[in-house]
């Protein structure tokens, strides 16, 4: 039996653990990998790590033993009380200099309690968000560590190996100190939800207003993959529009309007409202997930509110299609907008100095929101001055006024249409209400004067100063 020590050891061998230990393994380091449950290790070592040079272990102190030192121990276990439970269990094993590296998807509140709790004994904790799912974890996922920068430089090597490329340049930065890594991780994944949104409200409104057959979206979606919005999700979009079932009909046809949820979506729109940042189409994203899931409640309106209006003339349907494209487009830049809004505000309240041209990159691929759009973005991180919200980079600016008309069209369209489109038609309130200079809230402040006497402030006097009126004297 090899018993030389391994570079890494791994705990958790469900399905992100297992294909991470080989994409290691693929990449010339050695591990070990432990489970919980022991049947799972040995299914993994006759089925997959035959020939390899992973070695097993079946106690934690066996496990720790095979390890190098000082030792790079990655856990991809369930997130939340699991985590703290196998850190538990590891700290009477470990030194002073050991790394555990947690790979899930945790909740950036923990990842600093435990980057606190673990660096007062003097352990390195790295919170890494992983992103790319299976088949990510398998052959190259986006990686977004943050923590203990001191075990930075023993593991970069390894995760920037394994992660996805573009041109080279590895899906895999280090982020910043506590749990920055796991919070990027965590926009990431709002990022996902909304453009997921407005993806599939574009498919109603091409099935609804325009009357289009599954095939026809597929083959736009297809054509739109070769242009700017090409992407991960609109690439998967086209192939799921066109997956027929055993009968012949549409897949997609067949399954229930009712959106699960796992939460991290939640978490961004909850932290946005923390941080008093209008992240309004993620916002919108999770909410639509939410009335999805009352369909029965749904099912019922419609039969007492009416449903949908009859699509538009058939000859009409081209002009739509481009205009729903513009809306998709410039919907897309407001999230991603508001999404390094809410990056940069949490990053001032906690210290951390993101790098935002690097987020943008190791988006780009590897992970499920990978685009080429991203690149644009990384473009504009790179300006002198950087802009102070991309929607006034000046690419950006110029996409925008090119795509307004259609996408106001768009909109109008899902409104007399009666098709709900909430985060296209959000993303275009909050673009308005973006660049309006003189906007409403002077109504909102005279009302709470007037029931509350909370004061307000006049633009032709020092900010500084409050006034009250007694209205209607
Ligand atoms: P999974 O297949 O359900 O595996 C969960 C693993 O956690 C198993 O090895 C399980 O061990 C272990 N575990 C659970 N509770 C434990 C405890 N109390 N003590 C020790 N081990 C425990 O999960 P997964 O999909 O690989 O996900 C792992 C992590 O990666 C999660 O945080 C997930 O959110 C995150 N993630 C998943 C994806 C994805 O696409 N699946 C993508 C990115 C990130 P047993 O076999 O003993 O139950």
């Amino acid at each position: 039996m090899d018993t030389t020590p391994s570079n890494i050891g791994l705990i958790g061998l469900g399905v992100m653990g297992s294909n991470l230990a080989l994409n290691l393994n693929d990449h010339g380091y050695s591990l070990s990998v432990y489970n919980r449950t022991y049947t799972l290790t040995e299914h993994f070592m006759a089925q997959q790590a035959q020939g390899r040079t992973i070695q097993a272990a079946q106690t934690l102190p066996e496990f720790v033993n095979q390890l190098a030192q000082p030792r790079i121990i990655m856990l991809m276990v369930t997130a939340g009380r699991a985590v703290d439970a196998v850190i538990e269990q590891l700290l009477p094993l470990l030194n002073s200099n050991d790394i555990i590296i947690d790979g899930g998807n945790s909740n950036y509140k923990d990842t600093t309690r435990r980057w606190q709790e673990l660096t007062a004994k003097a352990i390195h904790f790295v919170g890494m968000g992983v992103s790319g799912g299976e088949e990510g974890a398998r052959h190259g996922p986006s990686l977004m560590p943050g923590g203990a920068v001191e075990a930075w430089p023993a593991i970069r090597d390894m995760f920037q190996a394994v992660a996805a490329k573009v041109d080279g340049v590895p899906c895999c930065q280090w982020l910043g100190e506590g749990g920055s890594g796991h919070y990027v991780k965590m926009v990431h994944n709002g990022i996902e939800y909304g453009d997921m949104q407005l993806i599939a409200e574009a498919c109603h409104l091409m099935q609804h207003a325009l009357g289009m057959d599954f095939d026809a979206m597929a083959d736009t979606f297809a054509a739109w993959n070769q242009g700017k919005l090409e992407s991960y999700l609109i690439d998967i979009t086209s192939q799921i529009l066109r997956q027929k079932d055993v009968d012949g009909s549409p897949l997609v046809t067949k399954i229930l309007d009712r959106a699960g949820q796992k939460g991290t979506g939640l978490w961004t729109a909850q932290d946005a409202l923390e941080h008093a940042v209008p992240l309004t189409l993620i916002g919108e994203a999770v909410h639509a997930r939410m009335l999805s899931a009352r369909k029965d409640e749904r099912v019922a309106a419609s039969l007492i509110l009416g449903g949908l209006e009859a699509p538009v003339p058939a000859e009409q349907r081209q002009a739509y299609l481009d205009a729903i494209h513009d809306a998709l487009y410039a919907a897309k830049l407001v999230s991603y907008a508001q999404g390094f809004m809410l990056m940069q505000t949490a990053a001032k309240q906690y210290g951390w100095q993101l790098p935002y041209g690097d987020i943008a990159l190791l988006w780009r691929a590897g992970c499920i929101i990978r685009s080429r759009f991203l690149g644009d973005i990384k473009a504009s991180f790179e300006r002198e001055p950087v802009p102070q919200n991309l929607l006034q980079d000046p690419f950006f600016v110029v996409e925008l006024q090119q795509a307004a008309s259609g996408w106001r069209k768009a909109v109008a369209l899902a409104v007399m249409q009666g098709v709900p489109a909430p985060a296209l038609s959000s993303a275009l309130a909050f673009f308005d209400g973006y660049r309006c200079a003189d906007g409403s809230a002077n109504i909102l402040q005279a009302q709470r004067d007037f029931f509350g006497a909370h004061g307000y402030q006049r633009v032709d006097r020092d900010p500084a100063l409050h006034f009250h009126t007694h209205w209607g004297a």
